[in-house]
């Protein structure tokens, strides 16, 4: 099985911390890491084949675009984001997801090209230390605060 469909059966079972609210085409969840504050993940309900965008019917594709747009709008707001970025990747896991990240001025230190550039070259080993985990209060008040913010739009 794969990790997001493992982490999807563990929202079905009420066992996934960082779950925040299930939408018709997938499921809306807070990253494990928060370096970059917000980091919200959109993991599509099913895997099976369809591991490409074009792998979807035209109008499960329109819906799951929309909702993603939809996530990434309150993520913008719950979370100040200056500009969000999309990502949709999935050479470590090809289950179609989406990695949303609020992105601020400044939040890549002085990584990157001169502190400019994508997440990914903020340095692995520093975006995915046990210091960047949200504690249990910090999750459940970003939650609180994406939720407050996707009920406002759907
Ligand atoms: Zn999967």
């Amino acid at each position: 099985m794969c990790l997001i469909c493992d982490r999807i059966e563990q929202i079905k079972r009420g066992e996934n911390p960082y779950f925040v609210k299930e939408l018709d085409t997938g499921y809306v969840v807070i990253g494990d890491h928060q370096h970059f504050r917000g980091y919200t993940l959109f993991l599509y309900k099913s895997h099976g084949n369809k591991t490409e965008l074009f792998h979807l019917a035209p109008a499960e594709r329109t819906r799951f675009l929309e909702e993603m747009t939809v996530v990434a709008q309150a993520v913008s707001t719950a979370f100040g984001a200056e500009k969000m970025n999309y990502e949709l990747l999935g050479m470590g896991d090809a289950h179609l997801h989406w990695h949303l990240f609020p992105r601020v001025a400044g939040d890549m230190g002085t990584c990157g090209n001169n502190g400019n550039g994508p997440v990914w070259w903020y340095p692995m080993e520093k975006m995915y230390c046990d210091d960047e985990r949200p504690t249990e209060h910090e999750l459940s008040d970003m939650k609180q605060s994406l939720l407050l913010e996707l009920d406002k739009l759907l």
